[in-house]
């Protein structure tokens, strides 16, 4: 059965209007399963007048009934938990049991969220000077544009509670390649008695960004994606005048010193490397080993289950690993293990003729899981992001020479170091340069009352997502100065006061 989605404005479904579609894929099925309609400028921009109106109620509706919505919301994702991680597993390919992980994390920004009274509280200082007071505000911006990418579908449009929390009216683009679970979210959220408008969600591509990175009525921009991506809508929506968060890609590294637990380790890795296939901005994608025994006992624990991944259609509850979001993300992949290969890198476990013998899945996208040994910092196929089943094993000889791959590396997303000694992890979350770091945790993501962000290619703009920095993103903030004139604390007065009294 095929199906069409398309906007949902104003608290309901709303048909695009452009004639414009983009394909929706099954990629366990490896086919065509529906079609998601693309805005045009003119729809961005109805719908942003729109989001406007819905903006100046929500700002004055008080923050106690904001942070109610958000409890009530958090109710109905752990209602519908199964169901829209069914959904998404669908479109996006991950297996269903990362998918109910992704929604977990989802609903975890919501917890946060739903703090929100506290949140936004200012600060007050009593006589600052002679009978003067001052004090701060946190203002929301108004409409804000947030724009996702296909790998979190749900997790990262969670992040924009942290907006809808503070005041703001939220434009949402999620990402075309999966777009039935952003629409099941904002249903829910009308559910949750957020009042019409405050949540609509846009399904488009370059014009629906583009436009919301110009539009004046668009206050700041929040994006998740790629680093080409990430650059165009930082440098857009700042030259427009915009406050712009933009995250990009990553390679994150994992270090293994000579001391760690290789069970442990190789654990860590199989699921941080090979879950969702790779596709998630903190799967580790190097593994730097210290010491050639180590690389070499490290290969042998993992290359067995590397060949044995279970690699299935995404709703098989035995599966380890599902196909990748479509045949080009695929291809895409099987080439920079090719690139690899002839760049020199020994190919330990080759993952490019995997094929699914499971009856019905044949043509899905998929891919066994790769090991690459061998590799070097100067190799394309090391300093690109390549997204998808691989790991790549660097061997080093030193510390030093370990810390300075990740610290080096044009991205900064996470990393994480696996060791028994203290110091040397201490040193190593001190100096790396690094935005996320984990010691014996494989993908240091933190929890919402934290914070989310890279460094360099992997991050434009300061401020991160979610947790206070989130808060201060969303809000601007106010001060005033007050002193009050003396007032008639005496109490009423019954005679006429007299000129000379
Ligand atoms: P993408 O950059 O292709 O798409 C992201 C968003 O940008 C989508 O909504 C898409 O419609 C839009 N877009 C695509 N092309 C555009 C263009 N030319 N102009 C304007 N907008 C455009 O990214 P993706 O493939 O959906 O997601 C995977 C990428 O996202 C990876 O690089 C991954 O590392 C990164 N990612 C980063 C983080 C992070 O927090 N740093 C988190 C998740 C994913």
């Amino acid at each position: 059965m095929s199906y069409t989605r398309h906007h949902f404005v104003n608290g309901k479904e709303q048909e695009g209007t452009s004639g414009r579609f983009a394909p929706v894929f099954n990629p366990s099925l490896g086919q065509q399963v529906g079609k998601v309609a693309l805005a045009s400028k003119s729809e961005m921009e109805d719908i942003i007048s729109e989001s406007a109106k819905a903006a100046e109620l929500w700002a004055a509706t008080s923050v106690v009934k904001r942070g109610r919505v958000m409890q009530n919301m958090v109710q109905l994702m752990y209602r519908d938990l199964d169901k829209i991680a069914e959904s998404l597993a669908h479109e996006h390919g991950k297996v269903f049991t990362d998918a109910q992980g992704e929604v977990q994390r989802g609903i975890d920004a919501l917890e946060f969220a739903q703090g929100v009274p506290h949140l936004m509280k200012g600060e007050y200082s009593d006589n600052v000077a002679g009978g003067i007071d001052l004090y701060s505000m946190r203002k929301p911006l108004g409409v804000v544009g947030v724009i996702t990418p296909f790998n979190f579908p749900i997790m990262i449009p969670g992040w924009a509670s942290v907006a809808i929390a503070c005041g703001n009216a939220v434009v949402l683009k999620p990402s075309e390649r999966d777009p039935s679970s952003p629409l099941l979210f904002a249903e829910l959220w009308s559910e949750a008695g957020l009042p019409d408008g405050v949540l609509n969600v846009v399904n488009g591509d370059k014009e629906a960004v583009d436009t919301l990175c110009t539009d004046p009525r668009i206050k700041a921009v929040s994006f998740v994606g790629s680093t080409p991506i990430a650059r165009h809508v930082y440098s857009t929506s700042t030259a427009n005048g915009k406050r712009c968060q933009a995250f990009g890609g990553a390679k994150n590294h994992m270090v293994i010193m000579p001391d760690a637990d290789l069970d442990q380790t190789a654990d860590a890795l199989i699921g941080a490397a090979y879950g969702s296939a790779g596709e998630r901005c903190m799967a580790i994608s190097v593994a730097v080993v210290v010491g050639d025994a180590t690389a070499d006992a490290l290969i042998e624990k993992l290359t067995p289950r590397v060949v044995n991944l279970k690699v299935r259609n995404s709703m098989d509850l035995e599966a380890e690993m599902g196909p990748l979001v479509t045949a080009e993300a695929r291809d895409r992949v099987k080439g920079y293990i090719d690139m690899a290969s002839s760049e020199g890198a020994t190919v330990v476990v080759d993952g490019r003729n995997f094929k699914c013998d499971i009856e019905g899945f044949e043509n899905g996208f998929f891919l066994g899981g790769t090991l690459l040994d061998n590799v070097t910092s100067d190799m394309t196929s090391y300093k690109d992001e390549i997204f998808g089943p691989t790991l790549q094993v660097v061997r080093v000889n030193t510390f030093e020479e370990a810390i300075a791959l990740p610290t080096n590396h044009e991205y900064g997303n996470g990393t994480s170091i696996f060791t028994r000694d203290g110091d040397t992890a201490r040193e190593y979350a001190n100096r790396v340069e690094v935005g996320m770091v984990g010691i014996n945790v494989p993908i240091p993501v933190p929890l919402s009352f934290y914070t989310f962000g890279g460094w360099k290619a992997s991050s434009f703009g300061d401020i991160n997502q979610y947790g206070m920095e989130g808060v201060r993103f969303y809000t601007k903030s106010k001060t005033v100065t007050s002193r009050w004139p003396t007032g008639i604390r005496a109490g009423a007065e019954f005679n006429i006061p007299t000129l000379n009294s």
